[in-house]
């Protein structure tokens, strides 16, 4: 089974399940005194230090979550409710209309509870439009979010611009790197970032864990969404999965040795689907070609094609993604593509695929046969009746 699907998750590691494995048997509280509990602080520390070294923050301004989800909650509705706590009268969160759900329903969230909520537009090619950002940004805005690289279409944003205009109006910024960090050089300091969000799983490492980076020099320290034993300074209380932070601390060490020489193998192997599908007489467009992207991302367009049908019949040999969510029987639009003013119908023609680092060119060569098969077929089996 070839499996393209990365930007889902990615596959485990082999290094990071070697570094994992002494954790699960050898235990211990990180919080106790005795020997088992500081190998799990000191794992767990390192991991830390390793995660800051990947992003190029201090490990202090590391805290641990379940992962992106968790992080994103905890610094757009904490930070939200550590001004409206203080007595700020900023009460705007801008984000981008293109966030993960994770940033979107915070946000219907904070609409609910009074906060102002607006979307900033992205352009064709799926990058924010910074200019529009800017006319958004006013005295009352608080914070702007904006993802490092998107889960569809593996644009990669311009955060750093962001950045700039958010502060430029007092504004904070909080950027979501669960799709760039680890695959991309992400330096926080010099995008000048308040907050960020990662995520283990999306760089190798295991699922169930991520972090927040929160700025030593942040002029607001997220409110916490639970309360409890005070662990990660209060923000994130509970006992540290020790063996899931170890994972993904060795996971940030791997990523940061291996980044340029990965990206090149990936983005190689992204021209040779493109034109193994050409070869095959494949009609497809690749969508946001000309903006910065993820290498090995390709967000392809199959005209007239139903992308879940693909998806569907090629399930149990190639691991693929449409662009659309499936909710309740439903198929709800992506709302990425619809930001990119791409038909409602052009949309369901559209297969997500990201290629892992573990991916060969001979998983490419029959990921293309076995697409170019099934689009023969549905385009048979749909198409006008002869009779
Ligand atoms: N943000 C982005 C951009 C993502 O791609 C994902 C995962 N699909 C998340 C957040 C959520 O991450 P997690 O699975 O760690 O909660």
């Amino acid at each position: 089974i070839v499996y393209l699907d990365g930007h889902a998750t990615t596959p485990l590691a082999a290094e990071v399940a070697e570094a994992m494995a002494p954790y699960w048997t050898a235990t211990g509280n990180a919080q106790s005194p005795h020997t088992r509990g500081q190998q799990a602080a000191a794992g767990i520390e390192l991991a830390r230090v390793q995660i800051a070294n990947l992003i190029g923050a201090e490990s202090q301004e590391i805290l641990f979550t379940s992962g992106a989800t968790e992080a994103n909650n905890l610094v757009v509705l904490g930070v939200a409710e550590a001004a409206r706590k203080m007595g700020l009268r900023r009460n705007k969160i801008i984000a981008s209309a293109i966030e993960h759900r994770s940033i979107l329903a915070v946000l219907e969230e904070l609409a609910a509870r009074g906060f102002r909520v607006q979307l900033a537009p992205v352009t064709p090619q799926g990058l924010v439009d910074l200019p529009a950002l800017e006319q958004l940004l006013d005295e009352d805005t608080l914070l702007v979010s904006l993802m490092g690289a998107n889960n569809e279409v593996g644009t990669i944003q311009p955060i750093g611009g962001a950045a700039q205009l958010a502060h430029a109006k007092g504004a904070l910024i909080h950027s979501d790197l669960a799709q760039l960090a680890g695959k991309a050089p992400v330096d926080v300091v010099a995008l000048d970032l308040d907050y960020a969000s990662l995520s283990a799983h999306k760089l190798y490492g295991p699922m169930g864990v991520g972090a927040v980076f929160v700025s030593g020099i942040a002029a607001i320290k997220p409110r916490p969404l639970v309360f409890g034993g005070g662990q990660e300074r209060g923000l994130r209380p509970g006992t540290l999965p020790t063996p899931l932070i170890v994972g993904f601390g060795a996971a940030a060490a791997l990523a940061d040795q291996d980044m340029m020489h990965v990206s090149q193998i990936q983005e190689r192997l992204a021209r040779e689907l493109l034109t193994e599908l050409a070869g095959r007489q494949v009609k497809v467009l690749q969508n946001a070609a000309s903006a910065p992207r993820l290498s090995g991302s390709l967000s392809l367009s199959f005209p007239g094609v139903d992308a879940d049908e693909i998806v569907n019949r090629l399930s149990s040999t190639v691991c693929l993604s449409t662009s659309s969510a499936c909710s309740a029987g439903q198929i709800a639009s992506s709302h990425v593509l619809k930001a990119m003013h791409i038909s409602d119908k052009d949309a369901r023609s559209v297969l997500r695929i990201y290629i892992s680092k573990y991916n060969t060119l001979e998983d490419i060569r029959f990921a293309a046969a076995q697409i170019s098969t099934a689009i023969g077929s549905v385009v048979v089996a749909t198409g006008p009746s002869t009779q």
